[in-house]
């Protein structure tokens, strides 16, 4: 069985502990892969190796470094279906998303970045003709980047690219349940050429990988996307060190439809933003607030198209779901369905495990779920499911809306569904997220701020927000004689 192996110093290396975990196939339930189960010791050969390459690769121009990311995403381009396919084996994603979203965008991240650091920019200050003052923007030095399972080499690709790109060197985690890509990504970046040093991967689990590369004293500016609770130990150990930190967390967020939107259009996008990628986006819209005067019609025309989704095999075409990231995540799920039905909620379709004929027989894979009639403060409507389980409650009025559509500690992104544009600004503005779609879904313009409020998050990706974030500020004063 393959083993994965760590990219450290430009080659691929055994960990440390020379020990291995299983990495799963979570449509078959089979391990496929061994990950490096590495720590400290690996962790810090990684950051003797970037501290060496440091100098050199800062003081490269843009356009150099520009045209070393812009090698990588050439030949990620090139091998695109060998990683969608990967991707999938790893995620359960279908391959057809992997193949239209995760790789595509990982590319373009790549590209976008490279791009982004040739029209960097600064300020400048004038105080008559006595005082200049002018604001450096210097790389940071070390960043450690942790990134999650469910779009694995597409956030993987959103730190790494604009923290190379701004002249810093990397020392990077990705989940260890979807470790593939990020591997295949350490293969290219040698077929590149990367300058040794410049990016490192570790490979391991959350609490010793990706824990030294936290702790670590060199390293002292920390991206991390993930879990709203794992955000909370990182900036436990990071705050007494006084790192920078950005944290992109969990959401649980609302898709708000009012009687005067495009029904037909709402409607085909909120099944995605539903159960696209099984439900495992943080952006996905899982609490549905209806008005009530559409709510039957929303009720009925949902399921309908709801039940119709195929779940299974994510190697076939027609699949729309895939299976559920792992065995645990599965369980937590089933959980939740379980507790939704305790908390008084109707199950409107979905709600139990799916078993595939075939390959995939012991694959993890749940029916998409629409649950009803549960109050929005229960426990269902509060906390994060991340999976294909959404519930759908009506509301008679703006405020009533706002009232529930805020009450989460969450405040990552919102969904509108309206045609009246001045309601839509209005209730943009009094929403609590970072972002608000309104008549669509998932729309990504990288140029733009990205990020939650509440607990769904500190600072802004995307990016001139990114690039700042891993550049430091220095202001020099020069007062003319
Ligand atoms: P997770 O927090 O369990 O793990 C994320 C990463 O952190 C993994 O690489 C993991 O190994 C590492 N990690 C775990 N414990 C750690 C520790 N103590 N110290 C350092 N690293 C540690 O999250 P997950 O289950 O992989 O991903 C799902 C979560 O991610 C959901 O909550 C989802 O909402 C969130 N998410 C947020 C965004 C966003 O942009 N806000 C995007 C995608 C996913």
């Amino acid at each position: 069985m393959e083993k994965l192996k760590n990219y450290i110093n430009g080659i691929l290396t055994t960990p440390y502990s020379n020990n291995y975990l299983n990495n799963y196939d979570p449509s078959t339930g089979e391990v496929f892969t061994m990950i490096p189960d590495s720590g400290e010791q690996d962790v810090q050969l990684a950051v003797e190796s970037a501290e060496k390459a440091f100098p050199k690769w800062s003081l490269f121009s843009a356009e150099q470094r520009a045209d070393h990311i812009y090698r990588i995403a050439e030949l990620l381009k090139r091998d695109l279906e060998k990683f969608a396919i990967a991707e999938s084996m790893d995620n359960g994603k279908p391959v057809w998303l992997a193949k239209a979203v995760d790789i595509p965008r990982a590319v373009k991240n790549l590209e976008f970045f490279a791009s982004a650091i040739t029209q960097f920019s600064s300020e400048s200050h004038h105080t008559g003709n006595v005082l200049i003052n002018y604001t450096l923007r210097q790389p940071v030095g070390l960043v450690g980047a942790i990134s999650p399972w469910n779009l694995p080499l597409y956030l993987f690709t959103w730190k790494i690219a604009p923290a190379l790109a701004a002249g810093n060197c990397v020392i990077a985690k990705p989940s260890e349940v979807t470790p593939l890509t990020a591997y295949m990504f350490s293969e290219l970046c040698i077929e590149a050429g990367l300058p040794e040093g410049v990016l490192n991967i570790i490979h391991g689990p959350g609490k010793t990988a990706g824990l030294a590369i936290v702790s670590h004293p060199k390293i002292k500016t920390i991206t991390f996307t993930g879990g709203t609770k794992t955000g909370e130990e990182i900036a436990k150990i990071a705050a007494p060190k006084f790192k920078k930190l950005s944290l992109e967390l969990g959401g649980k967020n609302p898709n708000i439809i009012f009687a005067d939107c495009d029904f037909d259009k709402m409607l085909e996008s909120t099944v995605n933003s539903s159960f696209r990628n099984q439900g495992e986006i943080c952006l996905c819209g899982s609490r549905i607030f209806v008005e009530k005067s559409i709510f039957e019609k929303f009720k009925s025309a949902f399921a309908e198209r709801v039940s119709k989704l195929r779940v299974g095999d994510p190697h076939k075409d027609d699949t729309d779901l895939g299976a559920i990231v792992s065995k645990q995540h599965f369980e937590k799920i089933l959980y939740y369905i379980d507790l939704a039905g305790k908390e008084g909620g109707k199950i409107l379709c979905g709600g139990k495990r799916v078993i595939p004929e075939g390959r995939c027989k012991n694959g993890w894979f749940i029916e998409p779920t629409v649950i009803e009639g549960l109050k929005y403060d229960c426990r269902t409507n509060q906390e994060e499911i991340f999976g294909p389980v959404v519930t759908i409650t009506p509301f008679e009025t703006e405020e009533e809306v706002m009232i529930m559509a805020n009450s989460t500690e969450y405040g990552l992104a919102s969904i509108i569904w309206t045609e009246n544009l001045t309601r839509a600004h209005k209730l943009s503005s009094e929403i609590k997220s970072g972002i608000v779609w309104i008549n669509c879904w998932m729309e990504r313009d990288l140029r733009t701020p990205f990020g939650g409020v509440k607990n769904s998050g500190v600072g802004r990706e995307g990016g001139v927000e990114a690039l700042r974030f891993f550049t430091e500020a220095k202001n020099v004063c020069l007062k003319l004689s």
